[in-house]
Protein backbone atom coordinates (compact mmCIF):
# COMPACT_ATOMS: atom_id res chain seq x y z
CA UNK A 1 0.00 0.00 0.00
CA UNK A 2 2.53 2.60 1.03
CA UNK A 3 4.49 1.67 -1.98
CA UNK A 4 1.31 2.04 -3.94
CA UNK A 5 1.35 5.91 -2.46
CA UNK A 6 4.89 6.58 -2.95
CA UNK A 7 4.05 5.37 -7.17
CA UNK A 8 1.48 7.79 -7.15
CA UNK A 9 3.36 11.08 -5.74
CA UNK A 10 5.98 9.92 -8.21
CA UNK A 11 3.28 10.42 -10.98
CA UNK A 12 1.68 13.20 -9.91
CA UNK A 13 5.68 15.00 -10.01
CA UNK A 14 6.16 13.66 -13.58
CA UNK A 15 2.77 14.99 -14.93
CA UNK A 16 4.11 18.65 -13.37
CA UNK A 17 7.13 18.23 -14.79
CA UNK A 18 5.59 17.69 -18.03
CA UNK A 19 3.10 20.23 -17.80
CA UNK A 20 5.66 23.10 -17.37
CA UNK A 21 7.96 21.24 -20.21
CA UNK A 22 4.95 21.92 -22.76
CA UNK A 23 3.39 24.69 -21.39
CA UNK A 24 5.60 27.24 -22.03
CA UNK A 25 4.22 27.61 -26.08
CA UNK A 26 0.73 27.76 -24.52
CA UNK A 27 1.78 30.77 -22.56
CA UNK A 28 3.34 32.41 -25.96
CA UNK A 29 0.18 31.64 -27.80
CA UNK A 30 -1.96 33.21 -25.28
CA UNK A 31 0.28 36.23 -24.87
CA UNK A 32 0.21 36.50 -28.77
CA UNK A 33 -3.54 36.31 -28.59
CA UNK A 34 -3.54 39.47 -25.95
CA UNK A 35 -1.38 41.04 -28.64
CA UNK A 36 -4.48 42.04 -31.03
CA UNK A 37 -8.33 41.68 -30.95
CA UNK A 38 -9.36 40.76 -33.81
CA UNK A 39 -8.22 42.46 -36.63
CA UNK A 40 -7.51 45.87 -34.46
CA UNK A 41 -4.22 45.66 -32.66
CA UNK A 42 -5.11 48.34 -29.41
CA UNK A 43 -2.29 50.24 -27.59
CA UNK A 44 -2.72 50.78 -24.06
CA UNK A 45 -1.32 54.27 -23.57
CA UNK A 46 -2.76 57.26 -24.65
CA UNK A 47 -0.09 59.85 -26.15
CA UNK A 48 -0.31 62.08 -23.11
CA UNK A 49 0.33 59.19 -20.57
CA UNK A 50 3.61 57.85 -21.87
CA UNK A 51 6.60 59.29 -19.98
CA UNK A 52 9.37 57.81 -21.02
CA UNK A 53 9.44 59.23 -24.67
CA UNK A 54 9.83 62.71 -24.94
CA UNK A 55 7.92 64.43 -28.00
CA UNK A 56 7.85 67.81 -29.81
CA UNK A 57 5.27 70.23 -29.54
CA UNK A 58 4.74 69.39 -33.40
CA UNK A 59 4.73 65.61 -32.45
CA UNK A 60 1.82 66.30 -29.87
CA UNK A 61 -0.54 67.94 -31.59
CA UNK A 62 -0.27 65.45 -33.95
CA UNK A 63 -0.89 62.78 -31.68
CA UNK A 64 -3.82 64.77 -30.70
CA UNK A 65 -5.09 65.10 -34.41
CA UNK A 66 -4.19 61.76 -35.86
CA UNK A 67 -3.79 59.22 -33.23
CA UNK A 68 -7.42 56.94 -33.36
CA UNK A 69 -7.16 54.86 -35.40
CA UNK A 70 -3.67 54.47 -37.84
CA UNK A 71 -3.87 51.52 -40.57
CA UNK A 72 -1.38 49.21 -40.11
CA UNK A 73 -1.80 47.10 -43.35
CA UNK A 74 0.20 43.68 -42.59
CA UNK A 75 1.80 41.04 -45.59
CA UNK A 76 -0.81 38.31 -45.24
CA UNK A 77 2.37 36.05 -46.48
CA UNK A 78 5.35 37.29 -45.27
CA UNK A 79 6.32 34.67 -42.23
CA UNK A 80 8.08 34.60 -39.91
CA UNK A 81 8.14 38.29 -40.37
CA UNK A 82 4.70 39.06 -40.80
CA UNK A 83 1.76 37.02 -41.30
CA UNK A 84 -2.04 36.02 -39.70
CA UNK A 85 -2.43 32.55 -38.00
CA UNK A 86 -4.98 30.51 -38.30
CA UNK A 87 -7.17 32.16 -36.03
CA UNK A 88 -6.68 35.44 -38.18
CA UNK A 89 -4.47 37.07 -35.68
CA UNK A 90 -1.40 39.33 -36.92
CA UNK A 91 2.18 37.67 -35.52
CA UNK A 92 5.72 37.87 -36.28
CA UNK A 93 8.60 39.85 -35.96
CA UNK A 94 6.94 43.21 -37.42
CA UNK A 95 3.77 42.27 -34.78
CA UNK A 96 6.01 42.03 -32.25
CA UNK A 97 8.00 45.07 -33.04
CA UNK A 98 5.02 46.72 -33.28
CA UNK A 99 3.40 45.92 -30.35
CA UNK A 100 6.57 46.92 -28.37
CA UNK A 101 6.33 50.45 -30.66
CA UNK A 102 2.78 51.01 -28.85
CA UNK A 103 3.87 50.83 -25.48
CA UNK A 104 6.60 52.87 -25.84
CA UNK A 105 5.05 55.29 -27.67
CA UNK A 106 1.20 55.47 -27.05
CA UNK A 107 0.51 54.68 -30.62
CA UNK A 108 -3.21 53.61 -31.43
CA UNK A 109 -2.71 51.08 -34.13
CA UNK A 110 -5.66 49.30 -36.29
CA UNK A 111 -4.82 46.47 -38.04
CA UNK A 112 -6.44 46.59 -41.89
CA UNK A 113 -6.21 43.10 -43.76
CA UNK A 114 -5.58 43.09 -47.88
CA UNK A 115 -5.21 39.72 -49.32
CA UNK A 116 -1.55 40.68 -51.02
CA UNK A 117 1.56 42.51 -51.12
CA UNK A 118 0.41 44.25 -53.72
CA UNK A 119 -3.00 45.27 -52.77
CA UNK A 120 -1.38 47.23 -49.56
CA UNK A 121 1.12 48.82 -52.24
CA UNK A 122 -2.00 49.99 -53.96
CA UNK A 123 -3.69 51.14 -50.80
CA UNK A 124 -0.67 52.85 -49.17
CA UNK A 125 0.05 55.28 -52.46
CA UNK A 126 -3.90 56.06 -52.37
CA UNK A 127 -3.30 56.57 -48.18
CA UNK A 128 -6.00 54.22 -47.55
CA UNK A 129 -3.33 52.29 -45.53
CA UNK A 130 -1.19 54.65 -43.06
CA UNK A 131 1.70 51.98 -42.29
CA UNK A 132 4.09 49.51 -43.20
CA UNK A 133 5.35 47.62 -40.47
CA UNK A 134 8.21 45.87 -42.61
CA UNK A 135 9.38 47.50 -45.86
CA UNK A 136 12.60 48.38 -47.68
CA UNK A 137 13.15 51.78 -48.47
CA UNK A 138 13.35 52.04 -52.54
CA UNK A 139 13.27 54.91 -54.30
CA UNK A 140 10.19 53.85 -56.11
CA UNK A 141 8.27 53.76 -52.46
CA UNK A 142 9.52 56.82 -51.72
CA UNK A 143 7.45 58.71 -54.14
CA UNK A 144 4.08 57.32 -51.16
CA UNK A 145 5.85 56.30 -47.94
CA UNK A 146 8.74 58.17 -45.57
CA UNK A 147 10.85 55.56 -43.55
CA UNK A 148 11.80 54.96 -40.57
CA UNK A 149 15.17 54.19 -39.44
CA UNK A 150 15.73 50.44 -39.93
CA UNK A 151 15.00 47.68 -37.26
CA UNK A 152 16.86 44.45 -39.32
CA UNK A 153 17.87 43.72 -42.68
CA UNK A 154 16.72 40.59 -44.65
CA UNK A 155 18.67 38.97 -47.16
CA UNK A 156 17.76 37.04 -49.99
CA UNK A 157 18.71 33.38 -51.28
CA UNK A 158 17.92 31.31 -54.26
CA UNK A 159 16.00 28.81 -53.65
CA UNK A 160 15.49 25.57 -56.25
CA UNK A 161 14.65 22.13 -56.43
CA UNK A 162 16.55 19.56 -54.64
CA UNK A 163 18.14 18.00 -57.61
CA UNK A 164 20.62 21.12 -58.59
CA UNK A 165 23.71 20.49 -57.46
CA UNK A 166 26.05 22.87 -57.95
CA UNK A 167 26.15 26.65 -55.45
CA UNK A 168 24.61 29.20 -57.68
CA UNK A 169 24.38 32.86 -57.68
CA UNK A 170 22.07 35.14 -59.81
CA UNK A 171 24.74 35.35 -62.61
CA UNK A 172 24.34 32.01 -63.02
CA UNK A 173 20.55 32.25 -64.11
CA UNK A 174 20.70 34.16 -67.12
CA UNK A 175 17.36 33.23 -69.27
CA UNK A 176 16.05 31.67 -66.56
CA UNK A 177 12.70 31.72 -64.62
CA UNK A 178 13.13 33.46 -61.29
CA UNK A 179 10.05 33.87 -59.56
CA UNK A 180 9.33 36.56 -56.96
CA UNK A 181 6.79 38.00 -55.27
CA UNK A 182 5.29 41.11 -56.73
CA UNK A 183 6.44 44.80 -55.66
CA UNK A 184 8.56 42.99 -53.21
CA UNK A 185 12.10 44.77 -52.97
CA UNK A 186 13.47 41.44 -54.29
CA UNK A 187 11.60 42.53 -57.36
CA UNK A 188 12.60 45.71 -57.89
CA UNK A 189 16.10 44.66 -57.22
CA UNK A 190 16.81 41.79 -59.71
CA UNK A 191 14.70 43.77 -62.32
CA UNK A 192 17.01 46.94 -61.97
CA UNK A 193 19.78 44.50 -61.59
CA UNK A 194 19.55 41.36 -63.81
CA UNK A 195 17.49 42.30 -66.83
CA UNK A 196 18.38 39.01 -68.99
CA UNK A 197 17.26 36.95 -65.98
CA UNK A 198 13.12 35.64 -67.01
CA UNK A 199 11.04 36.96 -63.96
CA UNK A 200 8.05 35.41 -63.38
CA UNK A 201 5.89 37.55 -60.71
CA UNK A 202 3.85 35.38 -58.30
CA UNK A 203 1.49 37.11 -55.60
CA UNK A 204 3.82 35.65 -52.58
CA UNK A 205 6.84 33.74 -52.11
CA UNK A 206 5.01 30.38 -50.88
CA UNK A 207 2.89 30.34 -54.46
CA UNK A 208 6.89 31.10 -56.03
CA UNK A 209 7.90 27.90 -53.94
CA UNK A 210 5.38 25.34 -55.04
CA UNK A 211 6.05 26.43 -58.42
CA UNK A 212 9.52 25.56 -58.21
CA UNK A 213 8.79 22.59 -56.73
CA UNK A 214 6.24 21.71 -59.21
CA UNK A 215 9.02 22.46 -61.90
CA UNK A 216 7.32 24.93 -63.65
CA UNK A 217 9.84 28.28 -62.42
CA UNK A 218 13.97 27.49 -62.51
CA UNK A 219 14.08 28.86 -58.59
CA UNK A 220 12.67 31.79 -56.68
CA UNK A 221 14.16 34.85 -55.27
CA UNK A 222 12.77 35.12 -51.49
CA UNK A 223 14.38 36.08 -47.72
CA UNK A 224 15.99 33.11 -45.75
CA UNK A 225 13.49 33.01 -43.10
CA UNK A 226 10.35 33.05 -45.27
CA UNK A 227 11.68 30.24 -47.31
CA UNK A 228 12.86 28.33 -44.66
CA UNK A 229 9.55 29.02 -42.46
CA UNK A 230 7.33 27.75 -45.31
CA UNK A 231 9.08 24.86 -46.72
CA UNK A 232 8.83 23.67 -43.76
CA UNK A 233 5.65 25.14 -42.84
CA UNK A 234 4.36 23.44 -46.24
CA UNK A 235 6.50 20.36 -45.94
CA UNK A 236 8.03 20.56 -49.89
CA UNK A 237 10.57 18.72 -49.51
CA UNK A 238 12.08 18.97 -52.95
CA UNK A 239 13.50 22.40 -52.77
CA UNK A 240 17.03 23.61 -51.00
CA UNK A 241 18.77 26.61 -50.62
CA UNK A 242 21.22 27.08 -53.85
CA UNK A 243 22.61 30.29 -53.06
CA UNK A 244 23.04 33.13 -50.92
CA UNK A 245 22.52 36.77 -53.04
CA UNK A 246 24.14 39.78 -51.97
CA UNK A 247 20.76 41.49 -51.80
CA UNK A 248 20.79 42.61 -48.05
CA UNK A 249 18.07 44.88 -47.68
CA UNK A 250 17.27 46.88 -44.02
CA UNK A 251 14.18 47.00 -43.18
CA UNK A 252 11.80 49.81 -41.56
CA UNK A 253 8.19 51.05 -41.13
CA UNK A 254 7.05 52.53 -44.09
CA UNK A 255 4.56 55.53 -43.25
CA UNK A 256 2.39 57.90 -45.71
CA UNK A 257 4.02 60.31 -46.97
CA UNK A 258 2.11 63.34 -45.24
CA UNK A 259 2.82 61.95 -42.36
CA UNK A 260 6.71 62.57 -41.27
CA UNK A 261 5.67 63.33 -37.82
CA UNK A 262 4.76 59.63 -36.78
CA UNK A 263 8.02 58.84 -38.45
CA UNK A 264 9.86 60.80 -35.77
CA UNK A 265 7.44 59.58 -33.20
CA UNK A 266 8.35 56.04 -34.56
CA UNK A 267 12.02 56.71 -34.54
CA UNK A 268 12.08 58.06 -31.08
CA UNK A 269 10.52 54.55 -29.96
CA UNK A 270 12.59 52.34 -32.07
CA UNK A 271 15.54 53.89 -30.49
CA UNK A 272 13.97 53.00 -27.13
CA UNK A 273 13.75 49.41 -28.21
CA UNK A 274 16.74 47.70 -26.32
CA UNK A 275 18.88 45.31 -27.93
CA UNK A 276 17.66 42.31 -25.38
CA UNK A 277 14.15 43.11 -26.81
CA UNK A 278 15.21 42.98 -30.55
CA UNK A 279 16.91 39.59 -29.81
CA UNK A 280 14.23 38.04 -27.92
CA UNK A 281 12.14 38.61 -30.55
CA UNK A 282 14.36 37.52 -33.64
CA UNK A 283 14.54 34.14 -31.13
CA UNK A 284 11.24 33.84 -30.88
CA UNK A 285 10.45 34.18 -34.82
CA UNK A 286 14.18 33.12 -36.68
CA UNK A 287 16.05 31.15 -34.32
CA UNK A 288 12.57 29.14 -33.24
CA UNK A 289 12.13 28.07 -36.81
CA UNK A 290 15.83 27.11 -38.02
CA UNK A 291 16.75 25.82 -34.84
CA UNK A 292 16.49 22.10 -35.14
CA UNK A 293 14.37 20.40 -32.51
CA UNK A 294 16.99 18.28 -30.85
CA UNK A 295 18.22 21.63 -30.01
CA UNK A 296 15.00 22.83 -28.78
CA UNK A 297 14.43 22.89 -24.56
CA UNK A 298 11.24 21.30 -25.63
CA UNK A 299 13.00 18.17 -27.27
CA UNK A 300 15.51 17.83 -23.75
CA UNK A 301 12.40 17.89 -21.62
CA UNK A 302 10.44 15.44 -23.59
CA UNK A 303 13.60 13.18 -23.33
CA UNK A 304 14.12 13.98 -19.43
CA UNK A 305 10.29 12.79 -18.91
CA UNK A 306 10.97 9.96 -20.63
CA UNK A 307 13.91 8.70 -18.70
CA UNK A 308 11.92 9.40 -15.63
CA UNK A 309 8.62 7.46 -16.97
CA UNK A 310 11.31 4.78 -18.01
CA UNK A 311 13.03 4.62 -14.70
CA UNK A 312 10.20 4.94 -12.91
CA UNK A 313 8.51 1.96 -15.00
CA UNK A 314 11.43 -0.10 -14.47
CA UNK A 315 11.31 0.69 -11.06
CA UNK A 316 7.58 -0.86 -10.66
CA UNK A 317 8.20 -3.60 -12.69
CA UNK A 318 11.30 -4.22 -11.23
CA UNK A 319 9.47 -4.37 -7.84
CA UNK A 320 6.74 -5.79 -8.84
CA UNK A 321 9.07 -8.76 -10.15
CA UNK A 322 10.86 -8.73 -6.56
CA UNK A 323 7.50 -9.12 -5.09
CA UNK A 324 6.26 -11.66 -7.35
CA UNK A 325 9.78 -13.69 -7.24
CA UNK A 326 8.77 -13.99 -3.22
CA UNK A 327 5.59 -15.19 -3.57
CA UNK A 328 6.46 -17.55 -5.86
CA UNK A 329 9.12 -19.07 -3.61
CA UNK A 330 6.79 -19.20 -0.79
CA UNK A 331 4.16 -20.93 -2.64
CA UNK A 332 6.58 -23.26 -4.08
CA UNK A 333 7.90 -24.13 -0.44
CA UNK A 334 4.06 -24.20 0.75
CA UNK A 335 3.60 -26.56 -2.20
CA UNK A 336 6.46 -28.89 -1.60
CA UNK A 337 5.67 -28.94 2.17
CA UNK A 338 2.15 -30.10 0.95
CA UNK A 339 3.75 -32.05 -1.61
CA UNK A 340 5.87 -33.87 1.42
CA UNK A 341 2.77 -34.27 3.99
CA UNK A 342 0.97 -35.78 0.92
CA UNK A 343 4.08 -38.02 0.08
CA UNK A 344 4.62 -39.16 3.69
CA UNK A 345 0.58 -39.74 4.05
CA UNK A 346 0.41 -41.79 0.44
CA UNK A 347 3.39 -43.80 2.07
CA UNK A 348 1.76 -44.60 5.09
CA UNK A 349 -1.58 -45.53 3.24
CA UNK A 350 0.37 -48.23 0.93
CA UNK A 351 2.25 -49.45 4.30
CA UNK A 352 -1.27 -49.70 5.77
CA UNK A 353 -3.14 -50.95 2.69
CA UNK A 354 0.31 -54.17 2.51
CA UNK A 355 -0.49 -54.52 6.28
CA UNK A 356 -4.02 -55.06 5.75
CA UNK A 357 -3.67 -57.23 2.99
CA UNK A 358 -1.22 -59.09 4.88
CA UNK A 359 -3.02 -59.07 7.89
CA UNK A 360 -6.14 -60.01 5.60
CA UNK A 361 -3.77 -63.10 4.14
CA UNK A 362 -2.85 -64.27 7.78
CA UNK A 363 -5.83 -63.56 9.30
CA UNK A 364 -7.44 -66.59 6.26
CA UNK A 365 -4.42 -68.52 6.85
CA UNK A 366 -4.55 -68.23 10.71
CA UNK A 367 -8.68 -69.35 10.85
CA UNK A 368 -7.11 -72.40 8.81
CA UNK A 369 -4.85 -73.63 10.83
CA UNK A 370 -7.08 -72.62 13.60
CA UNK A 371 -9.76 -75.38 12.43
CA UNK A 372 -7.03 -77.57 11.71
CA UNK A 373 -5.49 -77.25 15.44
CA UNK A 374 -8.18 -77.67 17.12
CA UNK A 375 -9.42 -80.77 15.70
CA UNK A 376 -6.65 -82.42 16.33
CA UNK A 377 -7.41 -82.39 20.15
CA UNK A 378 -10.85 -82.50 19.60
CA UNK A 379 -10.81 -85.56 17.72
CA UNK A 380 -8.34 -86.88 20.47
CA UNK A 381 -11.30 -86.34 23.20
CA UNK A 382 -14.09 -87.36 21.03
CA UNK A 383 -11.95 -90.77 20.19
CA UNK A 384 -10.58 -91.29 23.41
CA UNK A 385 -14.22 -90.47 25.38
CA UNK A 386 -16.15 -92.65 22.49
CA UNK A 387 -13.71 -95.46 23.92
CA UNK A 388 -14.11 -94.76 27.35
CA UNK A 389 -18.44 -94.53 26.91
CA UNK A 390 -17.78 -98.37 25.37
CA UNK A 391 -17.04 -99.71 28.80
CA UNK A 392 -15.67 -102.71 27.79
CA UNK A 393 -11.81 -101.45 29.18
CA UNK A 394 -9.72 -102.56 32.58
CA UNK A 395 -9.18 -99.63 35.07
CA UNK A 396 -5.86 -99.05 33.67
CA UNK A 397 -6.86 -98.69 30.40
CA UNK A 398 -9.94 -96.72 31.16
CA UNK A 399 -7.40 -94.09 33.18
CA UNK A 400 -5.03 -94.17 31.08
CA UNK A 401 -7.89 -92.84 28.25
CA UNK A 402 -9.24 -90.48 30.78
CA UNK A 403 -5.96 -88.90 31.04
CA UNK A 404 -5.65 -88.61 27.44
CA UNK A 405 -9.13 -86.74 27.23
CA UNK A 406 -8.16 -84.18 29.92
CA UNK A 407 -4.53 -83.46 28.10
CA UNK A 408 -6.10 -83.36 25.16
CA UNK A 409 -8.43 -80.81 26.94
CA UNK A 410 -5.32 -78.86 28.21
CA UNK A 411 -4.16 -78.11 24.91
CA UNK A 412 -7.38 -77.17 23.14
CA UNK A 413 -8.03 -74.92 26.14
CA UNK A 414 -4.54 -73.45 25.94
CA UNK A 415 -4.83 -72.72 22.18
CA UNK A 416 -8.43 -70.88 22.61
CA UNK A 417 -6.34 -68.96 25.78
CA UNK A 418 -3.58 -68.37 23.27
CA UNK A 419 -5.92 -67.51 19.99
CA UNK A 420 -8.01 -65.12 22.37
CA UNK A 421 -4.41 -63.31 23.35
CA UNK A 422 -3.76 -62.71 19.86
CA UNK A 423 -6.80 -61.67 18.55
CA UNK A 424 -7.08 -59.51 21.36
CA UNK A 425 -3.25 -57.23 20.58
CA UNK A 426 -3.91 -57.79 17.08
CA UNK A 427 -7.60 -56.04 17.56
CA UNK A 428 -6.17 -53.81 19.24
CA UNK A 429 -8.65 -54.60 22.36
CA UNK A 430 -5.63 -54.65 24.55
CA UNK A 431 -3.58 -51.00 24.54
CA UNK A 432 -0.15 -51.04 26.43
CA UNK A 433 -0.53 -49.08 29.84
CA UNK A 434 2.93 -47.39 29.88
CA UNK A 435 4.17 -47.46 33.51
CA UNK A 436 7.82 -47.11 34.90
CA UNK A 437 9.32 -50.10 35.27
CA UNK A 438 12.46 -51.33 36.98
CA UNK A 439 14.42 -53.22 34.49
CA UNK A 440 16.31 -55.31 37.47
CA UNK A 441 13.64 -56.09 39.45
CA UNK A 442 11.42 -57.08 37.11
CA UNK A 443 13.57 -59.58 35.52
CA UNK A 444 14.48 -61.00 38.79
CA UNK A 445 10.31 -61.78 38.98
CA UNK A 446 10.36 -63.69 35.63
CA UNK A 447 13.42 -65.89 36.95
CA UNK A 448 11.90 -66.26 39.92
CA UNK A 449 8.96 -68.06 38.29
CA UNK A 450 11.47 -70.75 36.50
CA UNK A 451 13.91 -70.95 39.04
CA UNK A 452 12.32 -74.00 40.29
CA UNK A 453 11.35 -75.94 36.81
CA UNK A 454 15.09 -75.02 36.07
CA UNK A 455 16.33 -76.49 39.20
CA UNK A 456 14.73 -79.64 38.42
CA UNK A 457 16.01 -79.97 34.81
CA UNK A 458 19.44 -78.91 35.67
CA UNK A 459 19.81 -75.99 34.68
CA UNK A 460 21.36 -72.78 35.52
CA UNK A 461 19.75 -69.27 35.08
CA UNK A 462 21.93 -66.67 34.32
CA UNK A 463 20.95 -62.70 34.68
CA UNK A 464 22.73 -60.43 32.23
CA UNK A 465 22.22 -56.37 32.87
CA UNK A 466 25.74 -55.69 31.33
CA UNK A 467 25.02 -51.60 31.22
CA UNK A 468 21.44 -51.60 33.06
CA UNK A 469 22.00 -49.74 36.66
CA UNK A 470 19.81 -51.25 39.47
CA UNK A 471 18.03 -47.78 39.47
CA UNK A 472 16.95 -47.81 35.69
CA UNK A 473 13.54 -47.40 34.75
CA UNK A 474 11.55 -47.89 31.51
CA UNK A 475 8.24 -46.71 30.35
CA UNK A 476 6.33 -49.28 29.32
CA UNK A 477 3.37 -51.72 29.89
CA UNK A 478 4.71 -54.44 32.28
CA UNK A 479 2.23 -56.84 31.65
CA UNK A 480 3.23 -56.73 28.62
CA UNK A 481 6.81 -57.16 28.93
CA UNK A 482 6.43 -60.17 31.26
CA UNK A 483 4.44 -62.10 28.63
CA UNK A 484 7.19 -62.29 25.89
CA UNK A 485 9.52 -62.74 28.20
CA UNK A 486 7.64 -65.59 30.19
CA UNK A 487 7.19 -66.95 26.39
CA UNK A 488 10.71 -66.86 25.59
CA UNK A 489 11.86 -68.52 28.95
CA UNK A 490 9.39 -71.52 28.69
CA UNK A 491 10.52 -72.10 25.43
CA UNK A 492 14.18 -71.89 26.67
CA UNK A 493 13.69 -74.08 29.25
CA UNK A 494 11.18 -76.32 26.58
CA UNK A 495 13.52 -77.02 23.91
CA UNK A 496 16.99 -76.67 26.54
CA UNK A 497 17.86 -80.39 28.09
CA UNK A 498 21.41 -78.98 29.81
CA UNK A 499 23.49 -76.09 30.29
CA UNK A 500 22.23 -72.56 30.86
CA UNK A 501 19.47 -70.22 30.10
CA UNK A 502 20.84 -66.34 30.12
CA UNK A 503 18.55 -63.44 30.70
CA UNK A 504 18.79 -59.47 30.49
CA UNK A 505 19.27 -56.51 28.79
CA UNK A 506 21.31 -53.61 27.71
CA UNK A 507 21.09 -49.78 26.37
CA UNK A 508 21.78 -49.72 22.76
CA UNK A 509 22.24 -46.05 21.88
CA UNK A 510 18.25 -44.66 23.01
CA UNK A 511 17.21 -48.05 22.76
CA UNK A 512 16.82 -50.87 25.47
CA UNK A 513 17.34 -54.28 24.26
CA UNK A 514 16.51 -57.84 25.93
CA UNK A 515 17.35 -61.19 25.37
CA UNK A 516 16.45 -64.66 26.63
CA UNK A 517 19.56 -67.06 25.17
CA UNK A 518 19.76 -71.17 25.94
CA UNK A 519 21.85 -74.07 25.63
CA UNK A 520 19.39 -75.99 23.88
CA UNK A 521 18.66 -77.89 20.85
CA UNK A 522 18.19 -75.19 18.62
CA UNK A 523 16.09 -74.06 15.36
CA UNK A 524 17.43 -75.31 11.72
CA UNK A 525 17.83 -72.64 9.56
CA UNK A 526 14.96 -73.07 7.10
CA UNK A 527 12.54 -72.43 10.17
CA UNK A 528 14.46 -69.17 11.45
CA UNK A 529 12.25 -66.64 8.84
CA UNK A 530 9.03 -68.42 10.02
CA UNK A 531 8.92 -69.85 13.58
CA UNK A 532 6.80 -66.13 14.54
CA UNK A 533 4.15 -67.05 12.25
CA UNK A 534 1.21 -68.89 14.02
CA UNK A 535 1.02 -72.80 14.57
CA UNK A 536 5.19 -73.14 13.01
CA UNK A 537 6.15 -75.55 14.96
CA UNK A 538 9.89 -77.15 14.41
CA UNK A 539 9.09 -81.15 13.32
CA UNK A 540 10.84 -83.65 15.13
CA UNK A 541 10.67 -85.73 18.12
CA UNK A 542 12.12 -84.26 20.89
CA UNK A 543 9.80 -81.59 20.21
CA UNK A 544 6.72 -83.34 19.32
CA UNK A 545 7.24 -84.30 23.33
CA UNK A 546 7.65 -81.08 24.44
CA UNK A 547 4.44 -80.31 22.98
CA UNK A 548 3.06 -76.99 22.66
CA UNK A 549 1.01 -74.98 20.22
CA UNK A 550 3.13 -73.04 17.67
CA UNK A 551 1.14 -69.68 18.99
CA UNK A 552 3.65 -68.76 21.62
CA UNK A 553 6.48 -67.12 19.82
CA UNK A 554 3.70 -65.13 17.59
CA UNK A 555 2.14 -63.83 20.16
CA UNK A 556 5.21 -62.41 21.68
CA UNK A 557 5.87 -61.25 17.99
CA UNK A 558 2.49 -59.73 18.34
CA UNK A 559 3.17 -58.28 21.86
CA UNK A 560 6.62 -56.54 20.99
CA UNK A 561 5.32 -54.73 17.82
CA UNK A 562 2.40 -53.36 20.19
CA UNK A 563 5.12 -51.72 22.34
CA UNK A 564 6.77 -50.42 19.39
CA UNK A 565 9.88 -52.64 18.97
CA UNK A 566 11.19 -55.64 17.35
CA UNK A 567 11.86 -59.04 17.55
CA UNK A 568 14.46 -61.76 16.11
CA UNK A 569 16.24 -65.21 16.61
CA UNK A 570 19.84 -66.18 16.34
CA UNK A 571 20.04 -70.13 16.14
CA UNK A 572 22.29 -72.88 15.90
CA UNK A 573 21.20 -76.61 16.00
CA UNK A 574 22.33 -78.47 18.81
CA UNK A 575 24.04 -75.21 20.38
CA UNK A 576 21.63 -72.70 21.47
CA UNK A 577 19.18 -70.29 20.17
CA UNK A 578 18.95 -66.62 21.36
CA UNK A 579 15.94 -64.17 20.53
CA UNK A 580 16.19 -60.43 20.87
CA UNK A 581 13.41 -57.65 21.00
CA UNK A 582 13.66 -53.95 21.50
CA UNK A 583 11.45 -51.45 22.70
CA UNK A 584 10.52 -48.19 21.70
CA UNK A 585 11.65 -45.59 24.00
CA UNK A 586 11.59 -41.92 23.31
CA UNK A 587 15.54 -41.19 23.40
CA UNK A 588 15.77 -43.14 26.02
CA UNK A 589 14.42 -40.92 28.71
CA UNK A 590 13.28 -43.36 31.14
CA UNK A 591 16.72 -44.55 32.31
CA UNK A 592 18.08 -43.58 35.13
CA UNK A 593 14.48 -42.41 36.29
CA UNK A 594 15.19 -42.95 39.71
P1 LIG B 1 5.39 -74.00 20.99
O1 LIG B 1 4.24 -73.92 21.85
O2 LIG B 1 5.42 -75.08 20.04
O3 LIG B 1 6.66 -73.88 21.77
P2 LIG B 1 6.15 -71.52 20.00
O4 LIG B 1 5.51 -70.58 19.06
O5 LIG B 1 6.52 -70.98 21.28
O6 LIG B 1 5.27 -72.76 20.10
O7 LIG B 1 7.46 -72.06 19.29
C1 LIG B 1 7.38 -72.48 17.98
C2 LIG B 1 8.43 -73.50 17.71
O8 LIG B 1 9.74 -72.92 17.74
C3 LIG B 1 8.53 -74.53 18.71
O9 LIG B 1 7.66 -75.61 18.42
C4 LIG B 1 9.99 -74.96 18.64
O10 LIG B 1 10.16 -75.97 17.71
C5 LIG B 1 10.70 -73.73 18.24
N1 LIG B 1 11.34 -73.10 19.39
C6 LIG B 1 10.86 -72.06 20.08
N2 LIG B 1 11.72 -71.69 21.02
C7 LIG B 1 12.81 -72.48 20.90
C8 LIG B 1 14.02 -72.61 21.61
N3 LIG B 1 14.36 -71.79 22.59
N4 LIG B 1 14.90 -73.58 21.21
C9 LIG B 1 14.59 -74.41 20.21
N5 LIG B 1 13.45 -74.36 19.51
C10 LIG B 1 12.55 -73.37 19.86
Amino acid sequence: MKVLVKCAIVVKILLMLAFLSFSEPILAVSALGNLSNGLFFEARLDADQHTHIHLTELEKNWLKRFNKEIKLAPDPYFPPYEFFDSEGEYCGIGADYMKLLQKKTGLRIRIVRYKSWAEIIGAAKNKEVDIIALAASTAQRSEYLNFTQSHFSIRAVLITRSNVTSKLSLDDLKGMRVSVAKDYVWYDLLSSKYPDILIDTVPDALTGLRKVSFGLSDAVLASTAVSSYYMKQEGISNLKVAGETNFLVPLSIGVRRDWPELVSILNKGIALITEAEKEEILNKWIFHIERPFYQTGKFWNLVLLTFLVMTLLIAIILFINYRLKGMVRSKTLALREEQNHLTNTNQKLQRALIKAAESDRLTKAFLANISHEIRTPMNSIMGFSQIIEMGDLSAVDRSYYAGQVVRSGQQLVEIINSIVDISKVDAEFIKPHLENVPIHSMIEDVVDLYQQRAEQKGLKIMIHLPNVSVFDVIETDVVMLKQILNNLMSNALKYTLSGKISIGCQWTGGMIEFFVADTGIGIPQEYIDSIFEPFVQVEDNGRLQAGGTGLGLTLAKRLVQALGGEIRVDSSLHQGSTFYFTLSLENGKNRSAI
